[in-house]
């Protein structure tokens, strides 16, 4: 068939483009089947199927658009829009994520000048502006594989921009798991491959402070990078024991109620060391973290990934205590306080826990039995209640209500090593 012009649509075409928007994943996909179907045909606005998709915020659709071949950088839209803009406008930051792994472009403007990052920031979709200015594809970091100008040497040698780059697009911005994802990997375990991947992270970072179109929130995720990686650097120089130290150090919990000094003290140490001082977001960031005591909510990595990442509710009890990933969803089984994503970062953090694991325990049996008492109390008064106006209705007594308060599951055995952990309960 021929390439695709406005307006030049096929009566298949013309279906599929109403099939999208009735959002009918399983025709959708028999249609793109058909011969005289090209997933890139344009209607008459310039629109492809992967744009209405996107901008009706169908993610199944955009999915099955993309791998039939969907251009994801198709600029034809009369007033050049992208199917990134399109995802930024819906608010869906789900397809927002998926254009740009899909190698959308950042920094293609409309026929107003306008970013994606800009035009979802205009209608107010923040968390897809968050997605937006947090995403770093591999290309850019690439760029510093290749020598510039004068350099007889690339800045990143090539073998490193896999790793990296794996690093820069972690989930989690907990520094447990940056190390650990450093850890991993042999080639960035190195004190001289860190000391390189810092310098190209600085460079970044500064890039995005001096752009026109400043991104505060990239530079300030490069630097706390960075500054892990020095971490990492400076312990493989003093330590033989490939960052154990470093993630124990990270982890460990002091007396009184576990809680990590050591991480939240460099988490804040690293946001000081930002060294852009005008940069709002910093000036944002110290605000919220300065009032903190040490030891109490929020904590400086959860306010950073807050603001980084746009997550929220970041409190609540879904984060696994050792690397911060999302979604964990494992308790220990004795105090049921914290949770994890798996046996792995359980065993990590036994150490240090195991020290307030049964103190954790006894303080939430005793919160446990004072509430129990609280219900019992209020069951009974209000049986009594109940008995006083059955009484004086003189009928007869109402059964009491027998019903004893739900009694806690028996406490486990005692347990040498990490207590197996059980899925979160309800
Ligand atoms: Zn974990
Ligand atoms: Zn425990």
């Amino acid at each position: 068939m021929s390439a695709p012009k406005k307006g030049d649509l096929s009566s298949t075409e013309k279906e599929l483009f109403q099939v999208i928007t009735a959002g009918d994943v399983q025709e959708a996909s028999r249609l793109l089947g058909c011969k005289d179907v090209r997933v890139n045909c344009l209607d008459e606005y310039g629109m492809t199927p992967l744009m209405h998709a996107a901008y009706k915020g169908k993610a199944d659709m955009c999915k099955l658009l993309l791998q039939h071949g969907a251009d994801v950088n198709c600029n034809e839209h009369e007033h050049g829009y992208t199917a990134l803009m399109f995802a930024g406008l819906s608010g869906k930051t789900d397809i927002t994520w998926m254009m740009l792994d899909a190698g959308a472009e950042t920094d293609v403007v409309n026929s107003v000048g306008r970013t994606a990052a800009q035009m979802a920031a205009f209608v107010g979709q923040h968390d897809c502006v968050t997605v937006i200015n947090n995403f770093f594809s591999r290309a850019r970091l690439d760029y510093y594989t290749k020598p510039q100008g004068l350099e007889k040497e690339p800045k990143l040698p090539p073998k490193l921009a896999g790793p990296l780059h794996k690093v820069i697009m972690s989930t989690s911005l907990n520094p447990v798991k940056l190390v650990l994802l450093v850890k991993e990997n042999p080639l960035l375990a190195e004190v001289e491959a860190l000391d390189k991947c810092r310098r190209v992270m600085e460079l970044i970072c500064e890039k995005c402070v001096k752009q026109q179109d400043m991104n505060e929130v990239l530079a300030m995720k490069m630097h706390f990078i960075s500054c892990v990686l020095g971490k990492c650097a400076s312990f493989l120089k003093e330590r033989e024991d490939k960052l154990d130290g470093l993630i124990k150090c990270l982890l460990k919990g002091r007396e009184s109620d576990g809680f990590p000094v050591f991480q939240e003290k460099f988490v804040r140490e690293c946001i000081r060391k930002f060294p852009y001082c005008n940069a709002t977001l910093l000036q944002q960031l110290v605000r919220s973290i300065a009032p903190v005591e040490i030891g109490n909510d929020p904590t400086a990595i959860s306010v950073l990934t807050q603001a980084i990442t746009g997550q929220v509710g970041f409190m609540d009890s879904e984060f696994c205590t050792t690397c911060g990933e999302k979604g964990a969803e494992k308790r220990c089984s004795i105090c049921k306080m914290v949770i994890y994503c798996d046996q792995t970062c359980q065993k990590m953090h036994w150490f240090t826990h195991k020290k307030v694991c049964k103190k954790l325990q006894e303080q939430r049996e005793k919160q446990e039995a004072e509430s129990a008492k609280l219900r019992e109390k209020h069951s009974n008064e209000e049986n009594k209640a109940v008995q006083g106006a059955t009484d004086s209705l003189q009928t007869l007594s109402v059964e009491p209500n027998s019903e004893a308060p739900p009694s806690d599951p028996p406490a486990p055995a005692e347990t040498p090593s990490p207590a197996p952990i059980t899925t979160a309960d309800n």
